[in-house]
C-alpha cells in the first residue's frame, strides 16, 4: 500500500484535521499523481456534514484534483511520469452499461465510484483530493493544458464540467436568453460558459455586491432575486435557468421567470427535497430537469475547450489549515469564485 497523508473529517460532527492513510499499491492500468492543488466544492460541505446521505467516514473529501504524474502502471498508454494530470467527481463506473458505453460514467446504471465517500470495485473507501497523492485507473485521469494556470484550472473538474454538460446538452447559444441562479463557484463558470456559447446571460443572485462581479465575468444583466421589483421585470423572459443554489429556494418564483417551453435546469443540490407547484410547471408548458456532472470524454472535450478559449475559474488560494473558515465563508456566499487548496501547505 501506498501512505498518503491528508486532511478528513473522522465524523459528521468534526471539523476536518490531519489524518494518515493508504491507497491501493499503482496497478497495471493505474496512474499515480502528486496532488498540487484541490478545489473547494460545496458538495464537499454537503458531504462531510451528512447533509445527503449517510456518508464512509473518516472521509477525506475533494474531487477537483490536478497535479503531476509520479507513477504509471505497465499497461498504461495515456499518461507518462512528469505529465499533468486531473481527477474529477468519479474514479470508476461497471464500463458495461449502456449509459458507460455511450459515454455517460455520471449515469452509470451500477453506480459510479465517486472520487471520495465511495466504494471502489475492491470494496475499499475511495478517498478524496484534500491530500498528497492519488491512484486513478487511467480511464477516469484526465489530460489538462500546461498553458493555463494549473490552480485554476482545478475547479473546472467539478464546477467546470457541471455546468458545461447541461448548457452543452440544452444546446444553449446564440439567441438564447440564460439566467443563471447563484453565483458561486459553479455559477461563475456557468456564466463564462454561457458568454463563450454565445447566449445572453443574466445573473440571478441573492447578493447585491456580486453585480460588479458579474458584469465582470461577462454577464450582461443582473438581477437581484431579493428585490420584487427587479424579478417582475424579467417574468416570462428567460429560455433557460441554471440552477445552481445550495440551500433550499423558492421554485414558484423562479419558474415564473421562464418563457413559455422554458427550461429549469437544476444541478445545485439542496438537502431538502424541491417543492415545485404544478400549476407552475402548466402555465407555459415549463419543465424542470437535472444533470449530474459529465462523463469522462466530455470532461476531457470540456477541458480542451477551456484550453483553447483560455477560460478558467476565479480562484482564493488557501492554506489547507484554512479550510473550515474556508466552508464558513462558503456558506455565507462568500467566495470569490472558488477556494483552491494549495497542496505545497498540507
Ligand atoms: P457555492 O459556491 O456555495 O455557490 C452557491 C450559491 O448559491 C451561493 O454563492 C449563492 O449565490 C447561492 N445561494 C446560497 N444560498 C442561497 C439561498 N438560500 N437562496 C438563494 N441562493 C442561495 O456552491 P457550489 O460549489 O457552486 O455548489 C452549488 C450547488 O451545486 C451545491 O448544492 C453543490 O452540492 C451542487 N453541485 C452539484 C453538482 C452536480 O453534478 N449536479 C456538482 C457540483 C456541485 P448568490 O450569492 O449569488 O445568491
Ligand atoms: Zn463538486
Ligand atoms: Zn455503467
Amino acid at each position: 500500500m501506498i501512505t498518503a497523508k491528508g486532511y478528513a473529517a473522522q465524523t459528521p460532527t468534526t471539523d476536518l484535521a490531519p489524518w494518515n492513510f493508504e491507497r491501493r499499491e499503482v496497478g497495471p492500468h493505474d496512474v499515480q499523481f502528486d496532488i498540487s492543488f484541490c478545489g473547494v466544492c460545496h458538495s464537499d460541505l454537503h458531504q462531510i456534514k451528512n447533509e445527503w446521505f449517510p456518508g464512509i467516514f473518516p472521509m477525506v473529501p475533494g474531487h477537483e484534483i490536478v497535479g503531476t504524474v509520479k507513477k504509471v502502471g505497465s499497461h498504461v498508454t495515456k499518461f507518462r511520469v512528469g505529465d499533468l494530470a486531473a481527477v474529477g467527481c468519479m474514479v470508476d463506473s461497471c464500463r458495461t452499461c449502456e449509459n458507460c458505453k455511450d459515454g455517460l460514467e455520471q449515469y452509470c446504471s451500477n453506480g459510479n465510484v465517486g472520487t471520495y465517500n465511495g466504494r471502489g470495485k475492491d470494496g475499499l473507501p475511495t478517498y478524496g483530493g484534500y491530500s498528497n497523492t492519488i491512484v486513478v485507473h487511467e480511464d477516469f485521469v484526465l489530460h489538462v493544458s500546461d498553458k493555463l494556470s494549473l490552480a485554476a484550472v482545478a475547479p473546472l473538474l467539478c464546477a467546470g464540467i457541471t455546468t458545461y454538460s447541461p448548457l452543452r446538452h440544452w444546446r444553449v447559444g446564440k439567441g438564447h436568453k440564460l439566467a443563471v441562479l447563484g453565483l458561486g463557484g459553479l455559477g461563475h463558470m456557468a456564466v463564462k460558459f454561457g458568454v463563450a456559447f454565445g447566449a445572453e446571460v443574466t445573473v440571478l443572485s441573492t447578493s447585491p455586491e456580486k453585480e460588479v462581479d458579474a458584469k465582470k465575468l461577462g454577464a450582461h444583466k443582473f438581477v437581484l432575486t431579493t428585490d420584487r421589483a427587479q424579478t417582475k421585470n424579467v417574468k416570462g423572459y428567460f429560455n433557460f435557468i441554471l440552477d445552481t443554489v445550495s440551500a433550499p429556494h423558492d421554485f414558484k418564483l423562479y419558474l415564473s421567470l421562464l418563457k413559455t417551453n422554458g427550461t429549469h435546469i437544476c444541478v445545485g443540490i439542496p438537502p431538502k427535497p424541491i417543492e415545485v407547484p404544478a400549476f407552475s410547471l402548466l402555465d407555459g408548458r415549463k419543465r424542470v430537469s437535472g444533470s449530474s456532472i459529465g462523463g469522462i470524454a466530455e470532461t476531457q472535450e470540456m477541458l480542451d475547450y477551456c484550453a483553447e478559449h483560455n477560460i478558467v475559474s476565479d480562484i482564493e488560494l488557501i492554506n489547507i489549515k484554512d479550510i473550515t473558515q474556508a466552508y464558513e465563508r462558503m456558506v455565507k456566499g462568500d467566495v470569490r469564485y472558488r477556494f483552491v487548496i494549495d497542496m505545497a501547505t498540507l
